[in-house]
């Protein structure tokens, strides 16, 4: 056990403490005593094939799903996992698991095989819903991991899994259904997956009481933001959070199949969409593109990123193109701790560059990353947060790993904060490459690396691009005697990974990598090669 010291440090930055969360700390209960006031509203529109979901009709599906799983079984201590792309029923799927009592966690159709087979292993899910697009391309994973018991299907029933929709016989009556009680601080309601600072994916556990956290809506609230348009993923902090909050409000929340520059541009036009919440390189795309000009951008008046830096210069020119557009934001988060500071919070309105202001409940310092010296506005150092927003814990991960002696989480994100306590992020320590908002942690791409016969060892780091963030690059040593050539190695990955973390950089052949007396690595001396 952790003892910290007590004392206030005037370099500790503190967001709002004043604020208020239901006192039942139930995730699940949160969300349906919001969305249940609604009906005929829309919760959820597929701007590509017009499918629209009600908030009445999101409700009910969530609520039936939660009563049928029930009955099956599932409840608090129990993990059910959800593989699928996006679709109308992914999000009252995951309520529905949540409101039984039992731990949510999603595996997403394009992270590929390699990230499949070592997050199931991570979570070792006990049920398993999933579409027939994912079951199609993955059953015979699912088959070989035994810690799942049960398969359900979001569509008709096949193989060995059971629909969903035939086992619901009838409806639930909304007003008569409570979730299952659950201890909110410590019940874990999502396990969500981040590579941290260092190493392979890890099992992020969020609370109901850090889920709440993260979804607490006030900082959209204006009423102008009648519908929001998520570029991303649901498998992603981010976009799941912003979905939480648009539901808690009630709002609209519109997504595409295949998130590209044209397909934004559409759905904001065919559905009116008032605020974006994007990544880097779509807001590189607006300040460039000419074909963005064709299109009827009048309702979107702010644009929201995160995920990686936005350049000033960007923001300055696509205020520039599009008039209309009053607000480009920035907000830094992670799975860990979600939104640790936002614009939107700030107090004296957006200040170009900067990522805000800190978030309700946090505590951040900025530390000297070699003494550990608490620094003070305008210093450069690693941020570090405490705060009930942060997760519970890594699956598996001895907390002394991450956690500093006070307590705090060391983020490995290099940055400061001004005078009026707005922070700016100058860059990242971590091992991680980030490409296109996308987190890709070299030590996956080295491991599939390292399986193939004719590879020694394999180092992997980003290089810069412009827009997209860092290329995966690898730095190989063959096996004696081997001539395998750098496409045949790029093919060799490109089987077991998503297209973002395919090897874009190319692969530099060597004789030796550069390790420290540990063995360890030195990425920064593989970096460096790269220039
Ligand atoms: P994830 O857990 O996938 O959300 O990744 C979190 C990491 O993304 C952070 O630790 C940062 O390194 C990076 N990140 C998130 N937002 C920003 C931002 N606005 N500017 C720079 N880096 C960011």
């Amino acid at each position: 056990y952790f003892r910290f010291k007590m004392f206030v440090h005037d370099n500790y930055v503190r967001g709002n403490e004043n604020i208020q969360v239901p006192a039942h700390l139930n995730f699940g209960k949160y969300i349906l005593d919001k969305i249940k006031l609604r009906n005929d509203e829309i919760a959820l529109e597929n701007s590509d094939t017009g499918e629209k979901l009600t908030y009445k009709e999101f409700t009910q599906y969530a609520v039936n799903l939660s009563t049928l799983l029930t009955k099956l079984g599932v409840g608090r201590g129990d993990t059910v996992a959800v593989g699928s792309e996006k679709r109308n029923e992914f999000v009252p799927t995951v309520l529905g698991i949540v409101f039984t009592g039992a731990t949510y966690t999603p595996y997403d159709l394009k992270s590929g095989r390699a990230a499949l087979k070592h997050k199931l292993s991570v979570a070792k899910p006990k049920y398993f819903i999933c579409s027939h697009t994912f079951w199609t391309m993955y059953s015979d994973i699912l088959k070989s991991f035994d810690c799942i018991h049960k398969l359900f299907t979001l569509d008709d029933a096949m193989d060995d899994g059971v629909s969903i929709k035939s086992l619901i016989l009838s409806d639930v009556d909304v007003n008569r259904f409570e979730p299952a009680s659950v201890h909110g601080q410590i019940d874990t309601a999502f396990i969500l997956y981040s590579s941290g600072t260092t190493g392979m994916p890890k099992g992020v556990q969020l609370t109901h009481l850090n889920c709440i956290l993260n979804s607490l809506p006030d900082d959209f609230s204006d009423e102008s933001l009648k519908t929001a348009f998520l570029f991303g993923e649901w498998y992603h902090n981010y976009d799941t959070f912003m979905t939480y909050k648009f539901l808690a409000l009630g709002r609209k929340i519109v997504y595409v199949n295949h998130a590209t520059p044209e397909s934004f541009l559409k759905s904001v036009e065919n559905n009116q969409v008032n605020i974006a919440f994007v990544v880097p390189s779509l807001v590189g795309y607006l300040s460039k593109a000419d074909d963005a000009e064709k299109y009827n951008l009048s309702s979107l008046h702010t644009i929201y990123s995160r995920s990686s830096p936005l350049h000033s210069k960007t923001i300055k020119t696509v205020k520039s193109r599009f008039p209309k557009l009053k607000n480009i934001l920035q907000g830094y988060g992670m799975t860990e701790a979600g939104e640790l500071t936002s614009e939107s919070w700030g107090t004296k309105g957006s200040k170009l560059g900067s990522v805000g202001m800190a978030s309700p409940g946090i505590t951040l310092k900025v530390v000297d990353s070699e003494t550990r010296k608490i620094l003070g506005p305008n210093e450069r150092g690693e941020i570090c947060l405490r705060g009930p927003v942060f997760m519970k814990g890594y699956v598996g991960v001895d907390p002394s790993i991450y956690l500093d002696e006070e307590g705090f989480f060391k983020t490995g994100d290099l940055g400061y904060y001004d005078e009026d306590r707005y922070f700016y992020i100058v860059d990242r320590m971590k091992e991680i490459i980030v490409y296109d908002g996308y987190k890709v942690a070299p030590l996956e791409l080295e491991t599939i690396l390292q399986s193939h016969p004719e590879v020694y060892e394999a180092g992997v780091v980003g290089k810069p691009v412009p827009d997209y963030g860092e290329e995966p690059t690898a730095f190989v040593v063959r096996q004696p005697g081997s001539n395998v050539t750098e496409k045949e190695l790029i093919d060799y990955v490109s089987t077991e990974v998503p297209p973002y973390m395919q090897l874009r950089g190319g692969v530099n052949f060597i004789e030796k990598l550069p390790r420290n007396p540990r063995g360890k690595i030195l990425r920064h001396q593989l970096r460096n090669m790269l220039n």
